[in-house]
């Protein structure tokens, strides 16, 4: 089922999407070469508990260890923080985080440029935030799940790349997972009708290979079969009748949409 929420309910999620934003601005400088990715995790867990009743929403969900998901290079989602896994000039670093506060759930991602990345990558981290801006502004009354996924595709068309087809967006409420499923993939006019009040986790996984995914021995780690880089951008956005709300943009950020 999929639940509505109100307009004061909207104003309650962006509070906790706005941990989020901060928190990635304050990432920007700790994603370095040498850094750990369970330095980031550590910082990150301090920092989402120092604000008032926040509580990172991944560590324990499921059994999954960590407050990020840190997924590097060919890995696409779940990567484990580790203390011996360190950043190197050149990587692509994908984040995820969830925050809930005063119970109501964020949900963002967001890939990471270590020092200086080569241009396939460079070219990947641009198609994929381009793909989210483009999604995001299909979130709109009338339309239907289908033209989110139709919006990322157009975009990624042409540019050689392919998308994840088995990992999807998600509802975004009280629970950090509800309904509707948002594929990446979609034809326009399918798949639910967009009503005001819906909030969704929309976020394009794209990859320089094959679309194909496996999940490594840790039993988390969701890598690319071929071992070609992939990134990942997600917002939690409400559809308004004013149009699509960022919930996990830095407060009074103007949200770029095309
Ligand atoms: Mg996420
Ligand atoms: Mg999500």
């Amino acid at each position: 089922m999929i639940e509505l929420k109100s307009t004061p309910e909207l104003d309650q999620m962006a509070k906790s999407g706005a941990i989020i934003a901060a928190l990635f601005t304050e990432l920007e400088s700790r994603v370095e070469p040498g850094v750990s990715t369970l330095d980031l995790d550590t910082f990150a867990e301090t920092f989402i508990r120092s604000h008032d009743g926040a509580v990172p929403i991944f560590k324990g969900l499921y059994g999954f260890p960590g407050t990020l998901c840190t997924s590097i290079n060919e890995e696409v989602v779940h990567g484990i923080p580790s203390a011996t896994r360190r950043l190197a000039d050149g990587d692509i670093i994908s984040i995820d985080v969830g925050v809930k506060l005063d119970g109501w759930c964020g949900d963002s991602a967001r890939t990471f440029e270590v020092g200086d990345i080569g241009e396939d990558a460079r070219r990947l981290v641009e198609v994929t935030r381009r793909s989210l801006d483009r999604a995001i502004a299909a979130a709109v009354p009338g339309n239907h799940v289908g033209d989110i996924g139709h919006a990322v595709e157009s975009v990624v068309e042409g540019t050689g790349f392919n998308i994840i087809r088995d990992l999807v967006g998600h509802g975004v409420g009280r629970q950090v997972h509800e309904d509707p499923q948002v594929p990446n993939l979609g034809r326009p006019g399918e798949g639910p009708l967009l009503r005001e009040g819906m909030v969704l986790a929309i976020e394009p996984m794209i990859a320089v290979g094959t679309w194909r995914i496996r999940t490594l021995s840790d039993r988390w780690t969701m890598s690319t079969s071929d071992d070609s880089l992939s990134a990942h951008c997600e917002h939690t956005v409400a559809v308004t009748a004013e149009g699509p709300r960022i919930l996990t943009a830095s407060e009074g950020a103007v949200p770029s949409i095309p």
